[in-house]
């Protein structure tokens, strides 16, 4: 929205046919998301109901990278509202990700075979499975099949303008008077949890700071 309205990189606008009305480079930029993968193994079918779930036959150890290093953006590419924007997540493309990455599913691997889980797996890892053993093999498969959990953030970061920030402490958007964005966009740096916890508490703080001002104008600030 900000884009389309004529607020972002300069380069960006123009490209995408839009009139420059405020430069703020951060726009679109320092985007990051969770990644998430996991390691499943075959269970044994003689556990007691009260330790698993019996009709289940499979249980997988899940792993989450929260703080990536990597860092994405999202653009407009045209200035018909009704395109799709460009999302380029970049996931990792900074090597510590993936090192931490394949680290984790070694770790994984550690644990089921440690009791007492050892004792409730069969030792079969039916995923990523035995052909993939060694880190390089490890981090090929992750290129591959690696997910998100859809927290993705950053693109409208709460920092300082010379660090491209996009929106001040008051979630205002610099260089501007009666603008502001209340989505996880602000989030500058990963949460490590859920994100609609940190939105309630965002849109708290945002209700906490308009208290003074009557409901319709709230509304014409939020937009
Ligand atoms: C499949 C899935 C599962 C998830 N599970 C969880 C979970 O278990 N726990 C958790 O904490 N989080 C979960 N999330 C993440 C959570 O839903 C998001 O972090 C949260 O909704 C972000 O809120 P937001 O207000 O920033 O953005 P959104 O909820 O995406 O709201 C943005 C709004 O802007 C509107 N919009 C976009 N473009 C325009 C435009 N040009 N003009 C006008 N309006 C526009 C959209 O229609 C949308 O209503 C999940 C997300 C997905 C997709």
């Amino acid at each position: 929205i900000l884009e389309l309205s004529g607020i972002g990189d300069p380069e960006v606008l123009l490209k995408a046919g839009i009139d420059v009305q405020l430069s703020l480079p951060g726009v679109g930029t320092n985007v990051q998301e969770h990644l998430y993968t996991g390691v499943t193994y075959r269970k044994y079918s003689r556990l007691s109901p009260s330790i698993l779930d019996p009709t289940k036959r499979h249980m997988s150890l899940v792993l989450a990278l929260n703080n990536p290093f990597s860092r994405g953006s999202i653009h407009i590419r045209s200035n018909d509202f009704r395109m799709q924007p460009v999302i380029d997540p970049r996931i990792f493309e900074q090597p510590y990700d993936l090192i931490t990455m394949v680290e984790l599913v070694k770790f994984a691997r550690r644990i089921a075979h440690t009791e007492p889980l050892a004792g409730l797996l069969s030792g079969t890892e039916v995923y990523p499975g035995p052909q993939v053993e060694t880190d390089e093999q490890i981090a090929e498969w992750l290129k591959d099949t690696i997910s998100t959990t859809y927290h993705t953030v950053g693109s409208c970061s709460m920092l300082p303008l010379e660090d491209d920030g996009v929106v001040d402490a008051k979630l205002k958007v610099y260089g501007t008077t009666n603008i502001r964005v209340v989505d996880i966009g602000i989030i500058p740096l990963h949460v490590g949890g859920h994100t609609q916890g940190t939105l309630g508490a965002l849109r708290s703080i945002l209700r906490s700071r308009m208290s003074c001002i009557p409901c319709w104008m709230q509304l014409w600030h939020i937009v």
